[in-house]
Order: structure tokens, then sequence, then C-alpha cells
């Protein structure tokens, strides 16, 4: 079963866009296009971990919403 995780992207954002190609529902732009976490909790996907992976920065990082464990980094 797939978890829920709990999405935060700090201010060390530069703003690259790669994760909101990967996971657009989840990853939006705001006015100084660093990205925010549109919905969270969400269902942890193979596509989301890409994104994860793809910040050149480690600007994004999750928690299992049920457990608080943390799964990425
Ligand atoms: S991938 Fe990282 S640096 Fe690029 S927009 Fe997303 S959070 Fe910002």
């Amino acid at each position: 079963m797939s978890r829920e995780l709990e999405v935060e992207v700090a201010p060390t954002c530069i703003s690259s866009g790669y994760c909101r190609n990967f996971a657009p529902d989840v990853f939006g732009a705001k006015e100084d296009k660093k990205s925010y976490v549109k919905t969270s909790p969400v269902v942890e996907t193979p596509r989301l971990l890409e994104a994860f992976e793809s910040c050149p920065v480690e600007a994004i990082s999750a928690k299992d919403a049920a457990t608080g464990e943390e799964v990425f980094p």
C-alpha cells in the first residue's frame, strides 16, 4: 500500500522548475518562481520520488504522514 507523504520546499529553492515538471499536481510556482507545495499530504509515487531527486539543491523534503519518519532526503 502506498504511503502518504508530507512534502516541504525549503527557501533554498533556486526556481529550476524540475520538480514542477515531474509532479505538476504537487508543486506550483510562486510569483518569484520558487516552488511551493500545492497539496500535502500526497500519495507516494515513483514520479513524485523522481521529482524529489530532480532538485539540484536538495530543497525538497518529505516525511511519512502517518509515522513522521523522514523519507527524503
Ligand atoms: S527542483 Fe528544487 S530548485 Fe527546482 S523548483 Fe523544485 S524545489 Fe526549486
